[in-house]
């Protein structure tokens, strides 16, 4: 498979080359040329198959060229051994056409592990085939910190420095971070919040010399390798609840827009999924869009559900260029309009296109709340703050008569204040996280300032590397 650049500037690249590369160098995303196609035999042929053999032939179209469909095979299995649950992605009924379709059994308790436990190993073959190295850096305002060193702890080829920052992530998502004892893991708690985090790891990338010397790259959800790596789960779950001879519908809670991005990537490789629909807290710039053809950038506010508190949905670029035809100039125009206004919308007939599919949804905190102590009643079944919104967002706006999917992104022991609100107690931790808070922490501070973080990655490799 070839890949190119929604911007249409970049070279093509094969799956590995994409898989280094994360972001195009025009600044867009790479897409698959064109999008693999399982016929109706094709997909019931992929029923009632361990996820893992599942993941494998799914994505196996998109890697051809670079891994063989072997090793893709021994990858999934080992990406996905370390799972709580034995259907790994299990769906569990809550309503006469609404399931919850848990996401959550990974190592951090939240759907990015599903993409990023694959990814690492992707990342490992490939290296180890180059004979490169690599220094992820990142910052997280959460989830995917813990996420991305789980996927790469001890990984040879690897090392990862993660930003947060200090007092402003909640305990469990810290000491998922900073609890993990391998020798490649480097925590850095910054005197700053989450934005300055953030442009650090920017201004690193934007320092060449230092780039180049260190061989910086990202694990960021541009990444298309992340993409694929949540495609196979619509499709188990789909076949699961009737496909290829049924329709279903798609509910998920959004952020980034990557994983609801992965759900429209199994429809064109013919799973029939017949609606999405986008959940948002108060940060509802995609359902402003898909209400009005406004897509006007706000502040972001803090919420309940704090992995979706976003207000530029980097993966929206991907499913634009696929609703412009591919026409990388219009594109590149509207990206660039966006960027100097802070406002986008679309011509009439594209935006009509995109909303005969996606539909949008909002819920706010006090709603979030009220709706997890309502399902707990009725089912006794605990949802964390972001699945929720895509269960209710199910509720009032599935299509009558077909299967609801609702992406269950995170467990609820994840947000343990958020839920005690809600329903008076708090959840327990599943027995491998059990002795969480009395694990011991590794992590350095540092003060908000580039050179003093450039210190501390430099020393970290070459502490490793003894250069
Ligand atoms: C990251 C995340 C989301 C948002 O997913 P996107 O792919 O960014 O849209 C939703 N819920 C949880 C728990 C997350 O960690």
């Amino acid at each position: 498979m070839r890949y190119q650049s929604t911007r249409g500037e970049a070279p093509e690249l094969d799956f590995a080359g994409v898989l280094l590369a994360g972001l195009a160098a025009d600044g867009g995303l790479y897409m698959p040329a064109t999008w693999p196609r399982f016929s109706a035999d094709e997909l019931r042929d992929l029923r009632g198959l361990p996820y893992p053999e599942l993941a494998a032939r799914v994505l196996a179209p998109f890697t051809e060229g670079s891994i063989s469909f072997a090793d893709l095979q021994t990858m999934c299995a080992r990406a996905y051994a370390g799972f709580t649950h034995k259907a790994i992605v299990p769906l569990v009924q809550l309503d006469t056409n609404i399931y919850a379709l848990e996401l959550f059994h990974g190592p951090t308790l939240a759907f990015k592990d599903m993409a990023l436990q694959l990814v690492g190993h992707l990342f490992e073959h490939v290296l180890a085939e180059r004979g490169e190295k690599i220094r992820i850096v990142g910052a997280t305002s959460g989830d995917t910190g813990s996420a991305a060193i789980e996927a790469v702890a001890n990984r040879e080829n690897i090392e990862i420095t993660i930003l947060h920052p200090e007092g402003k992530t909640s305990e469990v998502q810290r000491r998922q971070m900073t609890t993990v004892q391998a020798d490649n893991v480097l925590n850095i708690a910054v005197d700053g919040n989450f934005d300055d985090c953030q442009d650090l790891v920017k201004l690193m990338f934007a320092d060449a010399p230092f780039r180049t010397a260190m061989n910086l790259s990202a694990v960021n959800s541009i990444n298309f390798a992340r993409i694929a790596a949540q495609i196979p789960y619509y499709v188990f779950a789909a076949l699961n609840l009737g496909a290829p001879e049924r329709e279903v519908a798609v509910s998920v809670p959004t952020g980034n827009f990557g994983n609801i991005l992965a759900a429209w990537a199994a429809k064109q490789m013919g799973v029939p999924i017949a609606r999405f629909i986008v959940g948002s807290n108060r940060n509802d710039i995609l359902a402003r869009f898909l209400a009005s053809n406004d897509m006007s950038v706000h502040g972001v506010e803090p919420s309940l559900s704090p992995s979706m508190d976003i207000q530029l949905s980097s993966n929206f670029e991907r499913l634009l260029y696929e609703f412009l035809g591919r026409d990388a100039e219009t594109l590149r125009k509207t990206m660039a309009a966006f960027r100097s206004t802070g406002k986008m919308s679309v011509a009439e007939p594209v935006w009509r296109a995109i909303t005969q599919d996606f539909v949008g949804f909002r819920l706010s905190d006090e709603q979030t709340l009220a709706e997890i102590a309502q399902l707990y009643r009725e089912s006794e079944y605990l949802a964390d703050p972001h699945s929720i919104i895509g269960i209710t967002a199910a509720r009032e706006l599935g299509p009558i008569g077909m299967p609801v999917i609702a992406a269950a992104t995170a467990h609820p022991a994840k947000f343990p204040d958020a839920i005690e609100k809600a329903v008076g107690f708090r959840p327990a931790l599943p027995s491998h996280l059990a002795d969480l808070y009395e694990r011991e922490e590794k992590f350095i501070r540092s003060p908000c300032d580039l050179a003093a973080i450039q210190d501390r990655v430099r020393n970290f490799a070459y502490r490793n590397t003894n250069v």
